[in-house]
């Protein structure tokens, strides 16, 4: 899977995508993750990238030449399954969405900033918009990695067992039981036995059980 993410702030992807599962998987060529400076794309002297918004409000406004430029020479390379805007006011993301995109082959990821982007982009360049949450963000850089992140794991041989993805909150719509690690007791605070005990087919059955109590308990309108 290839991964363009589009940016007028390459520094802050540089340390998420050069550690833990991200480089992994490029390391193991599984994802390609590649950094565009959106800065590289205008034919502006000055490098500059937005201006004020038309009608006078306040903040400034991203352009819609460098990001076409920018669009339309990666799909001059190859094609695209989806070309994301991350958005506030898009659909919220969810593992389900993950699940799904981890599947496709080639993805660009545009990071707004400022108040956002020219919206001919929305209306022209994009095929799907994204948000992590009703808060709004500085930029798209972090949710841009949020994206990136939860998908590349799902990717199969990225992580080493791939069982424990599978196993995590949200699949199945069930929360993730407890886990716990040696020692078995600290400060008189016990593991619980059946995870000791040697018992497969029991360990599973609590595990289930534990998955079903905290879903209840927690978020249970995933088992609506
Ligand atoms: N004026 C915009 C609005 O009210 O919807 C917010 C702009 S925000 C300061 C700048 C950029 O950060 C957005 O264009 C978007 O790319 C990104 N962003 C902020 N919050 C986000 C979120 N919750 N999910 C995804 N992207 C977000």
């Amino acid at each position: 899977m290839r991964i363009d993410i589009l940016t007028v702030l390459p520094e802050m992807l540089e340390g998420p995508i050069s550690c833990s599962i991200l480089k992994r998987a490029r390391d193991k060529g599984l994802a390609e993750i590649v950094v565009h400076n959106l800065r590289e794309y205008t034919t502006n002297k000055h490098r500059k990238v937005d201006d004020y918004p038309f009608g006078g409000e306040a903040g400034m406004v991203m352009q819609i030449e460098p990001v076409d430029r920018c669009i339309e020479a990666l799909k001059a390379e190859r094609s695209y399954d989806e070309v994301i805007y991350t958005s506030p006011d898009g659909e919220t993301f969810n593992q389900p969405m993950a699940n799904a995109m981890s599947l496709l082959d080639n993805i660009i990821i545009l990071c707004g900033h400022y108040k956002g982007v020219d919206y001919r982009i929305r209306e022209h360049l994009i095929t799907r918009e994204i948000s992590i949450g009703d808060y709004v963000l500085t930029g798209g850089e972090i949710p841009a990695v949020a994206i990136a992140d939860a998908v590349v794991r799902l990717i199969p041989g990225v992580i080493g067992d791939e069982q424990s993805a599978l196993s995590d909150s949200f699949q199945d719509n069930l929360l993730a039981p407890p886990v716990y690690t040696r020692p078995a007791e600290y400060k008189g605070w016990k593991v619980p036995d059946v995870l000791l005990s040697g018992h497969n087919a029991r360990i599973e059955e609590w595990r289930h059980e534990q998955a079903l109590e905290r879903t209840r308990r927690l978020r249970p309108d995933l088992l609506d």
